[in-house]
């Protein structure tokens, strides 16, 4: 019988962020992953570091922490993040008023500058001034996420941790108080069990009869081998639809499709971005589709000319680079920021998951989470279902 202070199910970067602050803390904890390949929405991200994104108070807060942590984090952990500043480039399409987009930046505490096509193509000469009618230019932080999802994991073995490929197949409770989980190879025991299987994270409640508003997108996107080529910023579009159907896919009505999960594609959108790494590769996106079953395959016969199509109206030259088509899923939550903290149905059930800009809520979250398990634990927030 194995027994730890806490387990985290999901070795995706929020999994392993917490599993490292909570080891810092002197807990055995034991972290459990189903998938050595890590086919998941880390290794396929852009790592891209929203600290201009707060809106309030604590987000303002919590993205200054962010950026802090980031800056010496290579350090700590003892590898490289491959963490610097760098532009974020948000194109407005021809047919938009740049000025009329800009106003829906206003709520973020660090404002975007508008630059007309003629100005981005000065910051990145890789844009197609044609495409757009403006860009608007914000001070963003970019980081390798399979090489900082690695670094955490390293730092937390180090400190004594406990790293397992296994598949969590069952919560394990005693009337309404998670003892444990069962693996497809054995059974382990906490008082603490924390989820953060993203995409999965709502089936897997689900299974225990716990209904929480985290959903998940299905991503599909193109990792290219080293190119010569040079971007100088990270590429996104300023108007991100993905929010529109993220928030719509949370709808009372909708809400219940969830709950019968079908390969029927409810909405999808085509965002065209793109960021290079420092090795030179670069991953080009995406298309984002809700399908409610989570093991539903879209199509990908278009999906790779549906890209390209879309970045090489912004991008020409990065029309055809060799690359190959990736398919994950990305958890979201349609209300808020992100869903962290203890499940009121089940005693030692907590959540941490459904981030919207994770790459820079995380970390914070991670630090504070620990606090309250260690400190404070009246004060962690009690998530509704
Ligand atoms: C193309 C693209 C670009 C993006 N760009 C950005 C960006 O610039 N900035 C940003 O902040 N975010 C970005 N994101 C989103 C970001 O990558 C994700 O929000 C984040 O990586 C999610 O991390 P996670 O740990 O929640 O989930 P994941 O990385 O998906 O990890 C969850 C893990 O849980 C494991 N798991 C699930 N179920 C079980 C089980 N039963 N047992 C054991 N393990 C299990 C899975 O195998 C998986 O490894 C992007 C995403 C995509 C696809």
């Amino acid at each position: 019988m194995k027994n730890f202070d806490w387990i985290v199910v999901g070795a995706g970067i929020t999994g392993s962020v917490l599993s490292y602050e909570l080891t810092k803390k002197g807990l055995n904890v034991l972290l459990l992953e189903k998938d050595p390949n890590y086919s998941n929405a880390t290794r396929y991200s852009y790592g891209g570091v929203a600290y201009w994104s707060g809106t309030d108070d604590y987000s303002i807060q919590l993205c200054q922490e962010s950026r802090d942590i980031y800056h010496s984090l290579s350090q700590e952990l003892g590898y490289d993040t491959e963490f610097r500043e760098l532009d974020l480039m948000l194109t407005i399409p021809v047919n938009e008023n740049p000025k009329t987009v800009r106003e829906n930046y206003q709520k973020f505490f660090i404002q975007p500058q508008l630059l007309t096509p003629k100005e981005a193509t000065q910051v990145e000469p890789l844009l197609n001034p044609d495409a757009i009618s403006g860009c608007l230019q914000l001070p963003h932080g970019h980081l390798h996420p399979q090489k900082t999802n690695d670094a955490y994991q390293q730092a937390f073995l180090r400190l004594g941790g406990t790293f397992n490929y296994e598949k969590v197949t069952q919560l394990l409770s005693q009337n309404t108080t998670v003892t444990g989980v069962k693996t497809n190879k054995e059974e382990y025991f906490s008082e603490n069990v924390v989820i953060c299987a993203g995409g999965l994270s709502h089936s897997l409640l689900k299974s225990i009869g716990i209904n929480v508003n985290v959903y998940f997108t299905h991503s599909q996107l193109i990792l290219t081998p080293k190119v010569d080529i040079k971007l100088k910023s990270l590429v996104m579009p300023a108007i991100l639809n993905r929010l529109d159907i993220e928030e719509k896919s949370g709808e009372t009505g909708i809400e219940s499709l969830w709950n019968n999960p079908s390969d029927q594609i409810i909405s999808d959108v085509m965002e065209p971005g793109a960021i290079q790494f420092l090795d030179g590769s670069f991953c080009l996106g995406q298309i984002s589709q809700i399908i409610t079953d989570p093991k539903a395959k879209p199509n990908q016969e278009n999906a790779e000319k549906i890209i390209r199509e879309g970045v090489s109206k912004i991008l020409p030259q990065l029309q055809d680079l060799p690359g190959k088509l990736h398919h994950c899923l990305v958890a979201f939550c349609p209300d808020s920021n992100f869903l962290v903290g203890k499940i009121n149905q089940f005693k030692g059930l907590h959540l941490f998951s459904g981030f919207t800009s994770t790459f820079v809520f995380a970390p914070p979250l991670a630090k504070r989470f620990a606090v309250w398990v260690t400190d404070n634990y009246e004060k962690m927030p009690s998530l509704l279902s």
